[in-house]
């Protein structure tokens, strides 16, 4: 990668020279159509250059670039691949501690129910969570979303829910808006608080019902967060446990990102289009009903192979989704007990292999269909003109090298908004 300075400099303006493949989705995005995504919709262009002027694309093509930028600061792709950079629509990257323990005793034989009586689980990462001081959690989530950079990860949805208790879920919401002033990528952030229930109420509902009345209108308040989750399962939280939670979520303006039927059919995909949600993420097990009300209520479908993959539950059927209409994001659902994994190409590749996601939907699923679900369908995701460029360079040369490669490879440069990064 050579930069060449001898080109007279305009500004904060530069090409992008000598790309085998660029992937700007701008079919896509033009239209913000997320839904029958096509390799004729991701805006190949082969031995292409991108020109960037204070840190929007404002063009690109195939060839020689044309006159007007031909004395811009030249950066050499060398030949490589370069894609948006990703977009993680589902990680929990904020807690203290570690659940290896739980792993030996999972891959020496022991079932859910005896870990989370031995004290594991999410209970374990809130124990370790609540004892941890502000700036170690802080130094920690930094250190993650670091590692999320240079997986070529430039914009982040972030959960809490291992504070548990509306002080606690405070507490880390402000450490995270913090976080934001630190790291070079976007975050968005949803508080998590019903993740799990709390120990300090007797049953899921009150706790449901503490953080309307206690935790909602301080989040509206300060702005501490853009949207709200709740773990909807069998065991966890009922649909009835936290409609009145999301009913008064959503007339604070907040959006509305689900768990949703990864173990069982608990009508979270139902509930997702009911309540007009943003996303439903896992869905392992939504039933066709949901899945068709998800279609037409336009709710974003999110699939996390990376916690199957990890925790050796099912794949989310990927094809049966999109066959339905459905909107398919795949994020990489970090978190410390059921997915360690962050690299999103590894995760992008367990998507088409095990949940049959094609091609050309994978690329769109970790780049513009998770940036609409931020609300960044006008900025991000998409290397269309007119957006940020936050792009990848790759050693790779082509798209198929990517795919193929299963995450073997990091990105040799990040940049986002026409700064290099990584
Ligand atoms: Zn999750």
């Amino acid at each position: 990668m050579t930069a060449n300075s001898s080109n007279t400099h305009t500004g904060n303006s530069f090409l992008l020279t000598n790309i085998s493949e660029l992937y700007t989705l701008s079919p896509l995005a033009k239209e913000g159509r997320l839904t029958n995504v096509q390799m004729s919709d991701l805006g190949m262009e082969r031995n292409a250059y991108l020109a960037i002027t204070d840190g929007k694309v404002v063009a690109s093509g195939t060839g020689e670039p044309p006159k007007t930028y031909q004395a811009w600061k030249k950066i050499d792709a060398e030949g490589r691949l370069v894609l948006p950079g990703f977009v993680d629509s589902h990680t929990h990257p904020i807690f203290a501690g570690t659940r290896s323990n739980e792993f030996l005793m999972r891959m020496n034989g022991s079932s859910y129910q005896e870990i989370a009586e031995a004290g594991g689980g999410i209970k374990s990462s809130m124990t370790a969570t609540r004892s941890a001081s502000d700036e170690a959690l802080e130094q920690s989530t930094l250190a993650n979303l670091k590692t999320l950079l240079s997986f070529g990860i430039t914009a982040v949805e972030c959960k809490t829910g291992y504070g548990l208790s509306p002080k606690e879920e405070l507490r880390l919401l402000k450490i995270l808006r913090r976080c934001k002033d630190k790291v070079p990528q976007h975050l968005y952030v949803t508080c998590l608080a019903l993740h799990a229930k709390s120990p300090e109420y007797p049953t899921f509902k009150d706790y449901a019902n503490a953080c309307e009345t206690e935790l909602l209108p301080v989040i509206k308040k300060d702005s501490l967060a853009d949207a709200v989750d709740a773990f909807i399962e069998k065991g966890y939280f009922s649909v009835d446990d936290v409609r009145d939670f999301f009913l008064t979520a959503k007339k604070l303006g907040l959006g509305i990102r689900l768990h949703a039927d990864e173990f069982t059919d608990a009508g979270g995909g139902a509930f997702a289009a009911e309540i007009g949600a943003i996303t439903a993420d896992h869905l392992q097990f939504a039933s066709d009903h949901s899945i068709q009300m998800m279609a037409t209520s336009g709710v974003i479908a999110t699939l996390l192979p990376g916690s199957s993959l990890y925790t050796k539950i099912p794949f989310t059927d990927g094809k049966r989704l999109i066959h339905a209409g459905v909107a398919v994001a795949v994020a990489s659902d970090f978190n410390p007990g059921s997915c360690v994994l962050n690299n999103l190409s590894l995760i992008a590749t367990t998507a088409a292999i095990h949940c049959q996601v094609p091609p050309a939907a994978v690329l769109a699923g970790v780049t513009y269909v998770p940036a609409v679900s931020l609300g960044l369908k006008d900025s991000k995701g998409a290397l269309a003109n007119g957006f940020d460029a936050d792009f990848t360079v790759w050693t790779h040369r082509s798209f198929a090298d990517w795919l193929a490669d299963f995450g073997r490879e990091k990105p040799r440069m990040v940049y986002i908004r026409g700064h290099q990064v990584y």
